[in-house]
């Protein structure tokens, strides 16, 4: 059975001391109710130690934001994963459209990351997704196709580690979500297109979490859908209550 999964993505927020403060929280509030999913927060590379000192990993897992696509050297201002894996950390986010906006982040660069992310023994959150204008022009299946395939790659028992992540570009951060049946057929056609490749089966192992604009108000409903394994949750990740609320959808 495909796990259930609720993961916080904290992108460039929070002070040290402030990111250690919400991981109390995160973590004291779970600590007290039976969560019905694994729970992950993604923090800052600066976080990682700090929080991995305050958090039980029985509770909440800890994730890093990206990770090189070296293993080592002179690659100033890189984090390995080899280094992600040092801190206790077990996930890492990876292809964010952010990344792949802002920093150039290609399909090359990104089985990059994953291979060496799976080779220390880290859980990729792999992130695919449309900009508005794809899913306008109704592209938005080819290209969320072509972003899956770049890891087409991988050997089948490598690609049941991943945990893909379907953000629709035009709804992170803006307060416009995907409808609930927007995310399912997209889900669906994910588990399609990983079927054909690796088999109905281990298509089926897979979880496939929904991004964008995610809270406590639409993700009971989100979540409902058969393909949808839970959430990345960005801005609502960043309030301990609105992220157990999220949280509590599964219960
Ligand atoms: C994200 O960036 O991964 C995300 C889903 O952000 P938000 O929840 O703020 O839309």
């Amino acid at each position: 059975m495909r796990k259930n999964i609720v993961a916080g993505n904290w992108k460039m927020n929070t002070t040290v001391q402030e990111g250690i403060s919400l991981a109390q929280e995160v973590n004291g509030l779970l600590k007290n109710m039976k969560a019905n999913c694994d729970v992950v927060i993604c923090v800052p590379f600066t976080h990682l130690v700090p929080v991995n000192g305050v958090i039980d990993q029985n509770i909440v897992g800890l994730g890093a934001e990206n990770c090189a696509d070296k293993v080592k050297g002179a690659f100033t201002g890189e984090v390995s994963a080899q280094m992600v894996a040092s801190t206790g950390a077990n996930y890492v986010i990876l292809g964010h459209s952010e990344r792949r906006q802002y920093y150039g982040e290609t399909n090359e660069t990104l089985i990059e990351k994953t291979r060496l992310a799976l080779e220390n023994n880290l859980t990729p959150i792999f992130c695919v997704g449309e900009v508005l204008e794809e899913r306008e022009n109704g592209t938005y299946n080819d290209v969320v196709k072509s972003q899956v395939e770049a890891l087409f790659s991988l050997s089948a028992e490598d690609f049941a580690k991943v945990v893909i992540a379907y953000e629709p570009v035009w709804a992170i951060g803006t307060g416009k979500t995907a409808t609930s049946d927007q995310a399912q057929d997209m889900h669906a056609h994910i588990r399609n297109v990983i079927a054909e490749k690796y088999g109905v089966e281990l298509a089926q192992e897979i979880s496939i979490l929904y991004g964008g604009s995610c809270k406590p108000s639409n993700a009971k409903e989100l979540f409902a859908k058969p393909d949808v394994d839970g959430g990345l949750i960005g801005g609502a990740a960043l309030e301990a209550a609105s992220f157990i609320g999220i949280v509590e959808a599964f219960n």
